[in-house]
C-alpha cells in the first residue's frame, strides 16, 4: 500500500484559516476553559438560538492557499483589457499613482488598517492628511469650507441636492439639472430626488437662465467642465438660480480648476467632484474620495466628516472631527445624508499627490494635457472633422457623423477606448497617462476615420481651449506643505512622521464594537494594485472587463451562500448606502403591488444612526421601537408599532445580532410579527461576523441585509473608508435591486428604482480583498472565525466582568461577538468618565473601544477572531489597571482632578519637561505596566478640545504656528 492514503496530506489548505484565526488551539482551548464551555461547537450552541442555527456547512468552493488565490486574481485580471487606454472620461480618468505614494500609503498597513479618527490624539496623522485634503478641495474650489471626502461623484451630487433643499427651508421642490451633467450623476441624483418628492428637471445650457427663472428651483446642477468637455463661464446660469431663490451647484473636475477660473468665483454655492485622477486607479469605478466645498453659510449643513484646527490641553494646535462626535451627526430622522464611511484612504492619497506635485506639478500637468487636447482638436479641424465645443481643458468632442463608427474602431484598433455621445459626437479625454506616441496613434486614428493622410504632430496647429475669459487668475496651494515635499526623501520622511504619529492593527488591536477591525491579510491586499483591476475605465466595452465580471458573478454567488438570500448587488459603496438601496428595493416591491400607501419604517432606538437617516432618504416615516431592559427590542412595543401603523407598514429595520452584542431570542417572532402586517423586514448585517456560518440573514427571516466588507469581509477600513456594502435580497425583491443606465449588466433594467453609485458595481477595485478572505477560509474556516470571535468575546467579557459590568448577555449567559462595558458608575462616583477612559487606554498603546454608543457612558469591545490570547490579555491587564487607578480615586488615594486618567494622555514632552507638578509619578504617567514600556506608543498631542475647535472653526491649513500664538 502507498504511504500516501491521504493525498490531502501533499497539501496545506488550512494553513491560511490558521493564520488569520489569531488564538492556536492550545489558546481556544485555554480559552474554553475560562468561559466554561466544552468546545466551540458547544459555545455556539449556548450563544445562537437553535431555532436559527444552520447545521448545514456553507455551500462554498474549499479553501485555497495564499499563493493559489493570488495567481486566481492575477488570472482573473489580466482578463481585464488594461492594455487599451481609456480616453472616455466622464468623470474618470487614467492617472499616474507616483510610486512613493502607492508603496507608503496604498499599500502600507500604517494608514490602510487604521480606523475613523473619531479617538483624535492617537490620528492627528491622517487628520493632517486629511486637514490638506480639505485645504486642496477649498483652493480649487475657489470655496472657503470643504469636508473630508464623500463616497462618489454623483452620490456627492445627491448630497448637495439635499444640503440645496434643506438651507432653502423647502420652499422649492424643483431642482434643474444641466444636460451636460455626466449621466451616471443625473441618474443617481434623480434616483435620489423622487423619494423625497422632487421634482427634476432638465435644461440645455442655452435654456438654463430662462427656466431658473420660469421654474423657481431650490438648485441648479452644472458640470464644469461638461460631460462632453465643454468649458464655459457659468457665471449667468448661476446668477439666474440665485435671482431665482435657489442655490449652484457645480461638479467640477479638480485638475481642469488648475487652469480655470474657480467656480466659487463664480457665485457658486456647493462645488463637488472626484479627486480620482489626483493619483487613484479607476479601478473599474471605485474606490475614489469626492469632495464637496461650500460657501461659509452653509458649513452646518454639510454631509460627512469635517476635520477642523483646535487646542489640546497643553495649548499647542491639534485636529480632530468637528461638529461631532462619533456618528451623531447623522441625524437620525431629521437627517438629509446617512453618509458614515466615506473615502478617506483615497482623499488621503489625493492630497498627497498635491503635496508631492505642488501647485507648480500639478500646473504643469494640467497644462501638457491642455495641450494635447488643443492639438488632437487641430489633428481633427484638419481631417475636415468640426469640434463640438470651441472652449475645453481636456476633453474635446469629435461631430463624427456617419464617420463615428470609424472612429471608434480606428482608435480601438490603436489601443483607445473613447466615448460614444448622443448625436454621432465622439469624445477624447486626455490624462497624464497619454504619451506622444499615444498622441501620434490618436492623431493616425482621425485621419484613418477621415480618410485623409495622417500629418506630422509638428504640422498640426492647435485649436481652441481655455479662453481668457475662464483662465484661473487666483493662486492656489500657498500653503506650506504643498511646497515643501517634492524631494522623494522628503515626501518619504513626510509620510513615515504622519504614519507613526496614529495608531492603526499594526501597532496594536483595535477592539472597537461594531466596527469589526479584524485582521486585513496582506494576501488579500495584494492584487488590489494589479494593473489588470487599476486600470479599468467603468464604462469601458463589457467585453474588455471579462476578469472583473468574473469576479464579481463569483462573490456574488459566495455572498449569497452566506446569506441564504437569491441575489446580491455589490453596487452600493458603504454599508448606509446598502441601507438605502435595501430600503427602496422594498418601496419598489410595495409599489408594485399597489401598496403605495407602505412608508412606515419601524426602528428599535438602540439602531444605528444611519439606520433612520436611510429611512428618511427613502422616503419613509420612522416610527422608533423601544427597547427593553436586557436590550432586546421591547416585543410588546413591537406589537403595539406594528399594529398602530399596520395599513402603512413598509418595514422594520433590525441589526442582528443586536447593536447590544446579543442574539436575540425573539427574532424569528419578530420577522414573523412584520410579515404578518405585510411588512419586510431589513436587516443591518454589521454585525454578520458573528453569524457567518452559524446563521444567516434569510434563516432569521429577514428579507434583504447589507453587509458591511469593510467589517466581516476583510476590506480595511482605511482611516474612515473606503467601504462595500452590497445588498442580498430574497428572490421576491430581485427585481428592484440596483442598475446602473450605462451598463445593463449591473442590475435589473425595468424594474430597478435606479443606481446607488456612480459606477455599476461601486468600488470594484476593492472586491479582490472579500473574494480572496471567502477563497481562502473556505467553508470551515469562515465558520471557526465566527465560532472564535464569539469565544474571544466571551473571554473578554468574563476576564473584565469582575472589574466592569457587562451590561447585556444572552439567554444562557453569553455574549455575542462583543460586549458592553458599563461605565456609568465610575463618573457618579466621581472617579473618572468614559472618555477618561478612553483616552488613559492610548498611554498605555491601545485605541479605545467604541465609546458611548450604543448605550451612552459605555465601551463596547469587539475583539474579533484575528487577535491572538496574548493581545487580548494585553488589552485586559490595561483595563484591569485603569480600573485599579479609578479605584484609588473612588477611594480618595488619588487626587480627584490631578490624576493620570483626567490628564490622559500624556505625551512624551510632558513626562520628560524639567517641571512635574501632578501627585502621581512620571512613571505611572508613561509606563503603567511592564509591556508598555517595551513597546511604548507616544500620543503626539494631549487631550484635544472640542468646544475650542468648534468655536473656532478652522478646516483649511495654515501655518500651524499661528494656533499655537494663538493660544500663549
Ligand atoms: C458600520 C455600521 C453601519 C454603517 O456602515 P457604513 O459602511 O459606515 O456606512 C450601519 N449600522 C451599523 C450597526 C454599523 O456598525
Amino acid at each position: 500500500m502507498s504511504v500516501l492514503s491521504d493525498l490531502t496530506a501533499l497539501e496545506d489548505k488550512g494553513e491560511f484559516a490558521r493564520r488569520h484565526i489569531g488564538p492556536s488551539e492550545a489558546e481556544i482551548a485555554t480559552m474554553l476553559e475560562t468561559v466554561g464551555a466544552e468546545s466551540l461547537e458547544a459555545l455556539a450552541a449556548r450563544t445562537v438560538p437553535a431555532a436559527i442555527r444552520s447545521t448545514a456547512a456553507l455551500p462554498l468552493p474549499p479553501p485555497a492557499t495564499e499563493a493559489e488565490v493570488i495567481a486566481e486574481l492575477r488570472g482573473l485580471a489580466a482578463k481585464n483589457r488594461a492594455d487599451i487606454k481609456s480616453l472616455i472620461g466622464m468623470g474618470y480618468h487614467g492617472t499616474l499613482t507616483p510610486p512613493v505614494i502607492l508603496r507608503n500609503v496604498l499599500e502600507n498597513p500604517g494608514w490602510y488598517t487604521a480606523y475613523t479618527p473619531y479617538q483624535a490624539e492617537l490620528a492627528q496623522g491622517r487628520l493632517e492628511a486629511l486637514l490638506n485634503f480639505q485645504t486642496l478641495v477649498t483652493d480649487l474650489a475657489g470655496l472657503p469650507v470643504a469636508n473630508a471626502s464623500l463616497l462618489d461623484e454623483a452620490t456627492a451630487a445627491a448630497e448637495a441636492m439635499a444640503l440645496a433643499h434643506a438651507a432653502t427651508k423647502g420652499k422649492s421642490d424643483t431642482l434643474i439639472i444641466a444636460s451636460d451633467v455626466h449621466p451616471q450623476t443625473r441618474a443617481v441624483v434623480e434616483a435620489r430626488a423622487e423619494p423625497l418628492g422632487f421634482r427634476v428637471t432638465i435644461a440645455t445650457p442655452a435654456e438654463i437662465v430662462a427656466a431658473a427663472a420660469a421654474q423657481k428651483p431650490f438648485a441648479l446642477l452644472l458640470q464644469y467642465p461638461g460631460t462632453t468637455g465643454e468649458a464655459r463661464d457659468l457665471t449667468r446660469e448661476i446668477a439666474a438660480v440665485h435671482g431665482a431663490g435657489g442655490l449652484a451647484i457645480v461638479a467640477a473636475d479638480p485638475l481642469s480648476l488648475v487652469l480655470l477660473k474657480p467656480p466659487g468665483e463664480m457665485g457658486a454655492d456647493v462645488v463637488i467632484g472626484s479627486t480620482q485622477r489626483f493619483g487613484v486607479p479607476m479601478g473599474y469605478g471605485g474606490p475614489h474620495a469626492a469632495y464637496m466645498a461650500v460657501k461659509d453659510a452653509h458649513k452646518r449643513l454639510m454631509p460627512g466628516r469635517l476635520v477642523g484646527v483646535s487646542l489640546d490641553a497643553a495649548g499647542h494646535p491639534a485636529m480632530r472631527l468637528a461638529l461631532q462626535t462619533r456618528e451623531q451627526h447623522i441625524r437620525r430622522e431629521k437627517a438629509t445624508s446617512n453618509i458614515c464611511t466615506a473615502q478617506v484612504l483615497l482623499a488621503v492619497m489625493a492630497s498627497m499627490y498635491a503635496v508631492w506635485h505642488g501647485p507648480e506639478g500639478l500646473t504643469r500637468i494640467a497644462k501638457r494635457i491642455a495641450l494635447q487636447a488643443r492639438l488632437l482638436a487641430g489633428a481633427a479641424k484638419r481631417a475636415g472633422f468640426k469640434l463640438r465645443h470651441h472652449d475645453f481643458f481636456d476633453t474635446i468632442t469629435i461631430e463624427a457623423g456617419a464617420k463615428a463608427d470609424a472612429l471608434m474602431a480606428a482608435a480601438l484598433k490603436r489601443g483607445f477606448n473613447l466615448a460614444r455621445h448622443a448625436d454621432q459626437g465622439i469624445g477624447i479625454a486626455l490624462d497624464e497617462t497619454v504619451t506622444r506616441d499615444d498622441l501620434l496613434a490618436l492623431v493616425a486614428a482621425i485621419a484613418e476615420a477621415a480618410g485623409t493622410a495622417a500629418p506630422r504632430l509638428d504640422a498640426v496647429d492647435a485649436e481652441g481651449g481655455i479662453p481668457g475669459s475662464l483662465t484661473r487668475a487666483s493662486a492656489f496651494l500657498t500653503a506650506e506643505v504643498f511646497r515643501s515635499h517634492h524631494a522623494e526623501h522628503a515626501m518619504l520622511r513626510y509620510l513615515k512622521k504622519l504614519e507613526d504619529k496614529d495608531v492603526a492593527l499594526n501597532r496594536s488591536m483595535i477592539p472597537l464594537g461594531s466596527c469589526t477591525m479584524k485582521l486585513n491579510a496582506t494576501a488579500e491586499m495584494i492584487p488590489v494594485t494589479f494593473p489588470g483591476f487599476g486600470a479599468i475605465h467603468p464604462f469601458a466595452p463589457v467585453d474588455q472587463a471579462t476578469g472583473y465580471l468574473e469576479m464579481i458573478k463569483r462573490l456574488e454567488g459566495w455572498l449569497c451562500a452566506v446569506t441564504g438570500f437569491a441575489a446580491v448587488s455589490l453596487q452600493p459603496n458603504a454599508g448606509s448606502a446598502g441601507e438605502y438601496a435595501g430600503l427602496l428595493a422594498i418601496r419598489a416591491y410595495h409599489r408594485a403591488r399597489g401598496d403605495t400607501q407602505r412608508d412606515v419604517c419601524l426602528i428599535p432606538s438602540s439602531a444605528h444612526g444611519t439606520n433612520p437617516a436611510s429611512a428618511v432618504m427613502a422616503g419613509m416615516k420612522v416610527v422608533v421601537v423601544g427597547c427593553d431592559r436586557d436590550g432586546n427590542v421591547d416585543l410588546d412595543d413591537l406589537r403595539a408599532k406594528a399594529d398602530q401603523h399596520a395599513e402603512r407598514l413598509s418595514a422594520l429595520m433590525v441589526t442582528y445580532p443586536s447593536t447590544h452584542g446579543v442574539f436575540e431570542e425573539a427574532i424569528r417572532e419578530i420577522c414573523a410579527l412584520i410579515h404578518e402586517k405585510g411588512g419586510q423586514v431589513y436587516m443591518d448585517g454589521a454585525n454578520m461576523n458573528a453569524q457567518v456560518g452559524l446563521t444567516s440573514p434569510a434563516a432569521i427571516g429577514a428579507d434583504v441585509c447589507h453587509l458591511n466588507l469593510h467589517k466581516t469581509f476583510c476590506i480595511p477600513h482605511g482611516g474612515g473608508g473606503p467601504g462595500v456594502g452590497p445588498i442580498g435580497v430574497a428572490a421576491h425583491l430581485a427585481p428592484y435591486l440596483p442598475s446602473h443606465p450605462l451598463l445593463a449588466e449591473a442590475g435589473p433594467q425595468a424594474t430597478s428604482h435606479g443606481p446607488v453609485s456612480a459606477a455599476p458595481f461601486g468600488s470594484a477595485s476593492i472586491l479582490p480583498i472579500s473574494y480572496a478572505y471567502i477563497r481562502m477560509m473556505g467553508p470551515e474556516g469562515l465558520k471557526r472565525a465566527t465560532e472564535v470571535a464569539i469565544l474571544n468575546a466571551n473571554y473578554m467579557a468574563v476576564k473584565l466582568a469582575e472589574h466592569y459590568p457587562v451590561l447585556y448577555r444572552g439567554r444562557q449567559g453569553m455574549v455575542a461577538h462583543e460586549c458592553i462595558l458599563d461605565c456609568r458608575g465610575f463618573q457618579q462616583n466621581g472617579g473618572a468618565s468614559v472618555e477618561d477612559i478612553a483616552k488613559r487606554l492610548q498611554d498605555y498603546g491601545f485605541h479605545a473601544p467604541t465609546m458611548s454608543w450604543p448605550v451612552t457612558g459605555t465601551l463596547m469591545v469587539e475583539p474579533t477572531e484575528s487577535e491572538t490570547k496574548g493581545e487580548l490579555d494585553r488589552f485586559i491587564e490595561a483595563m484591569v489597571s485603569i480600573r485599579a487607578e479609578i479605584r484609588a480615586i473612588e477611594q480618595g488615594r488619588m487626587d480627584a482632578k490631578d490624576n493620570p486618567l483626567k490628564n490622559a494622555p500624556h505625551t512624551a514632552a510632558e513626562v520628560t519637561a524639567e517641571a512635574w507638578t501632578h501627585p502621581y509619578s512620571r512613571q505611572q504617567a508613561a509606563f503603567p505596566l511592564p509591556y508598555v514600556a517595551r513597546q511604548k506608543y507616544w500620543p503626539p498631542v494631549k487631550r484635544v478640545d472640542n468646544v475650542h475647535g468648534d468655536r473656532n472653526l478652522v478646516c483649511t491649513c495654515a501655518p500651524l504656528e499661528a494656533y499655537a500664538q494663538a493660544a500663549e
